[in-house]
């Protein structure tokens, strides 16, 4: 476990790994055109802003709005300022045709088919090339600066989660209880929730991205909470079930069959393992338990600066899983009208096997319990 809070992120380490990414596939430049990865290469949080990057120079291109920012917070880049009244792509093509590169590599996934047209049509002796997932792949091995983030947002989502079931009561409607663990986690430290918190009540549960509504705690005996939070720029992602009393048989069995799914696919995770096997080893279990069509998803994604980030454990998808590795693991069963039961931990892929991040109670006599 990383504990080291003076740790910092190494961009130009960072920068260094990705020009020989892109090397090893006939690049030898890039337009970054995601905030995100503008972020993780440079250390700036602000949006708006492209990064040019060369063996020989890292620009990055944004606004006066940013320009304090971006002192205090980047390091080692050259900072290109763009008048407020140009675009930011028309900014960038003014700078890259006054740069000798006839090949220009875009991100591709994040510039729109209006700015890539926009910039063709400005750098007529250029040839744009499409690049998709050099910086994204990097990003899937987390160095220990990032370890350390995401640790601390799993101890604030948790925290929050702890002292707002303390605070249920029958009458609290789902947005409520969604709302006062959103509070909790910034009163805890965090820039905000990782994403828009879902709170399903009862049969709301088997919604798998329903939206908190109104109906109260007293509706029913169970409720689904799938949270995290987001802390300097890193995020969490867990789900519990939470239960007021005693749920009906049915879904103590539902609970038991995603619990031992969860824990064998957990088993299965280490360096190596494809990524659909650890899927799959979950879908056994469960249909054991005769409940593998009520499995609606896949069983867990990466996730760091985003949310879903670009490995996925699910079907088809034949990679290895690598040390470094940080992924959801999260099996859910849903009967529309009835409920769901979704259990959803964060693991990181160690050198070994793996190491559960996440906390908080799970196993079937402590949830009824608590
Ligand atoms: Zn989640
Ligand atoms: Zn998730």
């Amino acid at each position: 476990m990383v504990t080291n809070k003076k740790l910092l992120p190494d961009y130009s380490k960072r920068r260094d790994r990705l020009l020989r990414g892109l090397r090893s596939q006939g690049a030898k430049n890039l337009l970054v055109t995601s905030p995100y990865n503008v972020s993780y290469l440079t250390g700036f949080t602000g949006e708006d802003s492209f990064l040019w990057i060369t063996p020989k120079e890292v620009v990055l291109l944004s606004d006066a709005r940013y320009e304090e920012q971006i002192q205090s917070e980047v390091k080692d880049v050259e900072l290109l300022i763009r008048a407020p009244s140009t675009t930011i792509v028309d900014a960038a093509a003014d700078a890259l045709a006054l740069r000798d590169q006839a090949e220009i590599w875009v991100e591709a996934a994040s510039t729109s088919v209006a700015q890539w047209e926009r910039l063709g049509s400005r750098l007529p002796n250029k040839a744009l090339a499409s690049c998709s997932g050099a910086v994204e792949r990097l990003r899937e091995i987390k160095d220990a600066y990032e370890l350390n983030a995401i640790q601390d947002s799993i101890r604030i989502a948790e925290r929050a989660f702890k002292a707002t079931s303390e605070l249920l009561q029958p009458e609290m409607s789902e947005k409520q209880i969604a709302d006062e663990l959103e509070f909790a986690m910034r009163r805890l430290g965090a820039e905000s929730a990782a994403f828009k918190i879902i709170v399903g009540v009862g049969e709301r549960s088997a919604l798998p991205h329903g939206r908190p509504s109104n109906k109260p705690l007293r509706d029913s005996s169970f409720v689904l909470i799938d949270w995290g939070a987001k802390k300097n720029g890193y995020l969490s992602d867990l789900t519990r079930v939470v239960f007021t009393e005693r749920p009906p048989a049915k879904l103590e069995k539902m609970y038991r069959a995603v619990l031992q799914a969860q824990m064998d696919a957990i088993e299965a995770i280490g360096p190596g393992v494809l990524m659909s096997q650890i899927d799959a080893v979950a879908r056994r279990t469960l249909e054991k338990a005769g409940l593998e069509k009520r499995f609606t998803h896949g069983l867990g994604h990466s996730f760091g600066l985003e949310i879903h980030e670009s490995v996925r454990l699910g079907k088809g998808q034949d990679r290895p899983l690598e040390a470094g590795m940080v992924v959801t693991v999260e099996p859910g069963v849903y009967f529309p009208g009835f409920g769901g039961v979704r259990i959803e931990d964060d693991v990181l892929v160690t050198d070994s096997g793996n190491q559960v991040l996440t906390s908080l109670a799970k196993q079937w006599d402590e949830v009824l319990e608590a």
